[in-house]
């Protein structure tokens, strides 16, 4: 009787989970709809839908015509039923924001980071009085907060008892085996905590609700002032044995080429990240650098400056060769039904080389792919 009682018992879960998934996602949606589009029968949308607003996880949202019938009642998930933090540990600082349900942010804080190679402690500091900061501006009750989603630079290893046992590993800023939920639980935080990677993380964001909406293969490629990607591959994450898979920014594209942060010779991050980019550039001006307050404002300067200067469009048109070679390597290895450009860097260089960047790619992958 016992592993009959646990089958029903997952069966109702899973039912719960997909009905629950889809209103969080696409709703608001009628019952009817939801039917449809999780292949579950009017009856189970009906008794689940009928629990989950008796407990007040999602709530009635107006009414739709249907074809000559009466009104359909449309429902989603309750905005106000708890809220969710979301925190990003960049490069340049520690951002945390706060939101509702409906994924509406209700408070943001920007905490800047004193050093490109922040030591954990400052940023366990940051990310602590961040936490009590958006929570002490909405007012929330910490008991409504279902979940804090932190994304990290480098690898994030898992730990087996969950996210205290949580350990990242960034050589590139110098971080070996950092235990980060064990110190934030040392510095007052009792909430629920799950850490990441920060470019799966922004990948993950990418597939749920933006470009890679849809798909079920895809790279999200991110460049900054480093490099990174999330492979998707049948919907989810690929991490690999250690979780570290993904380090795109770190594979060879020219062997022995340039110094990389990580200590290796020639990664692509070495060429078409914002830092190296720039670097590549001020070498062909005989050591000039470019203008700029920072990075962004730099890697700006250059892409106007190339409409003028033979260096500058030569350094940007190499970028788009190497860049394009990197995600000729994406699509022989893994096959995408789509590859999404982001990051700051990504984004500034795209609207500019993005044609480039195609025929570069075309030019060195595989013709069937
Ligand atoms: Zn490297």
């Amino acid at each position: 009787m016992e592993s009959k009682r646990t089958t029903v018992r997952d069966l109702r879960r899973h039912n719960r989970s997909a009905l629950l998934s889809k209103l969080f996602f696409d709703g608001p949606l009628s019952r009817h709809e939801l039917s449809s589009l999780t292949g579950l029968s009017a009856a189970t949308v009906s008794n689940v839908t009928g629990e989950l607003i008796e407990e007040r996880l999602i709530v009635e949202a107006g009414l739709i015509d249907s074809d000559g019938g009466r009104p359909r009642v449309l429902l989603r998930v309750d905005p106000h039923y708890g809220h969710v933090i979301g925190i990003d540990v960049g490069e340049t600082g520690v951002k945390v924001e706060l939101f509702d349900l409906a994924m509406t942010a209700l408070a943001t804080v920007d905490h800047p980071l004193p050093s490109v190679r922040p030591d954990p402690a400052t940023v366990v500091a940051q990310l602590a009085s961040g936490l009590r900061e958006v929570i002490a501006q909405t007012g929330v009750d910490e008991a409504s907060i279902i979940g804090v989603g932190i994304g990290v630079p480098g690898a994030v290893e898992q730990g087996a008892a969950g996210a205290d046992l949580v350990r990242v590993h960034a050589p590139t800023i110098g971080w070996d085996a950092v235990p980060f939920g064990r110190l934030l639980r040392d510095a007052g935080i009792t909430l629920p905590l799950y850490f990441e990677n920060g470019a799966k993380t922004q990948g993950q964001a990418e597939m749920w609700f933006g470009a890679g909406r849809g798909c079920g293969h895809a790279v999200i490629a991110l460049l900054g002032s480093g490099v990174g990607a999330a492979v998707i591959t049948d919907g989810n994450t690929y991490r690999g044995a250690t979780s570290s898979a993904g380090e795109w920014g770190h594979t060879t594209i020219a062997y022995g080429g340039r110094a990389c942060r990580c200590g290796a010779k020639g990664c692509l991050e070495a060429y078409v990240g914002a830092e190296s980019i720039l670097d590549r550039y001020r070498q062909a001006r005989g050591g000039r650098a470019v203008s700029g307050a920072d990075e962004h404002a730099s890697l700006d300067a250059l892409i106007a400056a190339a409409g003028r200067s033979k260096t500058a469009a030569r350094v940007l048109q190499e970028t788009a060769g190497y860049l394009g070679a990197g995600i000729a390597n994406l699509i022989n290895l893994f096959n995408p039904e789509r590859i999404v450009l982001g990051g700051w860097a990504g984004l500034a260089l795209g609207t500019k080389l993005l044609p480039d960047i195609r025929a570069a790619a075309q030019e060195h992958a595989m013709r069937h792919a």
